[in-house]
């Protein structure tokens, strides 16, 4: 009796943790519906430092170091260098955006800042990005200046009188396309319309021009178009920014600009200073001015191809931009890789950056695939080729680190765990 007692409660208690662990592997299931996923073996995967081989899988959409219980499909990356997608922290985008599109992928960036655009240019794309089929876009929206400041004269250009689209824009300009501020009254008026924008606007940018010289430039007609803001007024916006949670950037371009922006609290410099309208010494960066920028946590895109001509673009790496990034990398300010370039991609930035000579292969890797990319999306889990980081990511056919140019020989893409077309 005692003994079939036993063997009873023993069979009771194997049937209660059999219920129990059916129950549970039930719920474990449910908490993971993904069960399974796709093997990409025979990579080397940077980690930051160095390329290592490794087998990586990607299950919704992440990276998995560990296999899922079922492999749908493996892939032989046939010993090709992995690193995380590219981005672009400067740009300005329109439509048609398709072969925008096509060139981004082509060049694997992934991830793009748009430095001032207008709401109404942008609902033209909007719809277009942001999908596993197109990159990673945020927007500015109107960028703010003085009345005739920069980049008014800019969207002037684009904007010819006597044509339908041309007279909108002209008409339009503020508030539509720029906010054109002199006085906090005129910031407070404008804020509203700002805020009010479709799609909402992800950050502010503000435009510093000669900030020096401001007041007599303001007063002076001629100057239309090579001023900016007053810079008493970026407290002001960076005020109303913060509150809103939006951060601010700011377009600058002599030494004074980048100080009235570090001094008005922005957090993002959309350039280094430089230029050739005005001797060297305008454009160059002080120890102190470094030093303020990365106490107060600013980063600074890079942008020295925005002149375009590759040979003043040289002079300038030369005898401004490499003072001025020696000075910043030694006081701890993150560089952001930004192009500025109307039409082109930030390949040639990139290009420009090894040139120089001033950055070692894994330092521009890094800068490009890694730094900006989690700069321009801070909260996503991106830049890394690591565990439940988004499964985004790039097949080189040679390694980066012996040959920076290995980075444009892109043998496969795959965004978010979608593979990507072969390029066009
Ligand atoms: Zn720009």
């Amino acid at each position: 009796m005692p003994g079939s007692i036993r063997i009873r409660s023993s069979l009771f208690l194997a049937l209660l943790a059999l219920v129990l662990f059916t129950g549970f592997a039930a719920t474990s299931r449910a908490q993971t519906p993904a069960t399974h996923g796709v093997e990409y073996r025979g990579g080397r995967w940077f980690d930051g430092t160095r390329f290592v081989p490794r087998t990586v899988y990607v299950v919704d959409g992440l990276f998995r170091s560990r296999a899922p219980a079922r492999v749908d499909r493996v892939v032989d990356l046939a010993g090709g260098f992995v690193v995380p997608p590219f981005a672009d922290a400067h740009q300005h985008l329109y439509a048609p955006i398709e072969p925008t599109i096509r060139a981004y992928l082509r060049d694997g960036i992934f991830y793009v800042k748009d430095q001032a655009n207008a709401p109404l240019g942008r609902q033209a794309i909007h719809a277009a990005l942001n999908r596993p089929t197109s990159f990673d876009y945020l927007s500015a929206n109107q960028g703010w200046t003085s009345p005739g400041g920069h980049p008014v004269e800019v969207i002037l250009r684009a904007a010819p009188a006597g044509t339908p689209m041309g007279d909108m824009i002209r008409q339009r300009m503020d508030p539509d396309f720029a906010m054109l501020v002199d006085t906090p009254a005129d910031v407070a008026r404008h804020w509203p319309l700002f805020m009010a924008g479709t799609p909402r606007p992800d950050f502010v940018k503000v435009f510093l021009f000669y900030s020096e010289d401001h007041a007599r430039r303001r007063a002076d007609a001629r100057f239309e178009g090579n001023r900016g803001m007053d810079p008493a007024l970026v407290p002001v916006i960076v005020r109303l920014a913060h509150r809103a949670g939006l951060q601010v950037s700011a377009h600058v371009y002599t030494a004074a600009d980048f100080r009235a922006a570090v001094e008005g609290g922005v957090d993002q410099i959309a350039h280094l200073p430089g230029g050739h309208l005005s001797p060297d010494a305008t454009f160059l960066l002080t120890d102190a001015d470094a030093r303020r920028a990365a106490r107060r946590g600013v980063t600074v895109i890079t942008t020295i191809t925005q002149h375009g001509d590759a040979a003043l673009t040289d002079r300038l790496v030369r005898n401004q931009f490499a003072h001025n990034i020696r000075l910043l990398r030694r006081a701890g300010v993150p560089l952001l890789l930004g192009s500025d370039r109307f039409g082109d991609t930030a390949v040639t930035e990139a290009a420009a950056l090894a040139r120089s000579g001033l950055f070692t292969n894994l330092e521009l890797l890094r800068l490009w695939s890694v730094t900006t990319p989690r700069a321009i999306f801070p909260s996503r889990r991106i830049g890394r080729l690591a565990d439940g980081y988004e499964a985004s990511f790039l097949v080189l056919g040679g390694d980066p680190l012996a040959d920076f140019a290995n980075t444009r020989r892109i043998v496969r893409r795959v965004r978010q765990g979608v593979e990507l077309p072969p390029a066009r």
